[in-house]
């Protein structure tokens, strides 16, 4: 079973979401990532295996961001990969999303998605997720991002 974390403060939020993420290891995963929020930019780190080689990975110059998201994955759909890790974007990378089970017709979505002309990275049935929500913003809703 996957873990959540989110965190939005005033500490360095890398910090709080990999402690996050060591009290969910109980549960199993195969992989695991986070994605930090700066002024001008989202940086992602992934890795398939533990949490600590996550930690081991340099967040660069957003080891200062007070907000983000970080998940612990375990497959259901597409193999255990760093390209099938989450957090998940959208074809700009302005949105990034964690995804927790399973999305019974994912496959009706991502034709849909598909014939419209939007391009899959991974082989998970999570990311019609930041697809979908991509396809939202772009028909013009009053959505602040970054
Ligand atoms: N179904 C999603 C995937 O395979 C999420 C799995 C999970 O809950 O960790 O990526």
């Amino acid at each position: 079973m996957c873990g959540i974390v989110g965190y939005v403060g005033n500490k360095p939020a890398r910090e709080v979401l990999i402690a996050g993420l060591k009290r969910l290891e109980y549960r199993g995963y195969d992989s695991a990532g986070y994605t930090l929020q700066l002024p001008d930019e989202l940086v992602c780190r992934k890795c398939q295996g533990r949490v600590s080689e996550l930690e081991a990975i340099s967040p660069g110059n957003a080891a200062s961001s007070t907000v983000g998201i970080a998940h612990t994955r375990w497959a259901t759909h597409g193999e255990p990969s760093h390209r099938n890790a989450h957090p998940l974007s959208d074809e700009s990378g302005r949105i990034f999303v964690v995804h927790n089970g399973i999305i019974e017709n994912y496959k009706v979505l991502r034709k849909e998605l598909q014939k419209a002309g939007v391009h899959f990275e991974t082989d998970t049935d999570s990311e019609v997720l930041p697809m979908l929500i991509s396809q939202e913003v772009g028909k013009g809703r009053n959505y602040s991002l970054l």
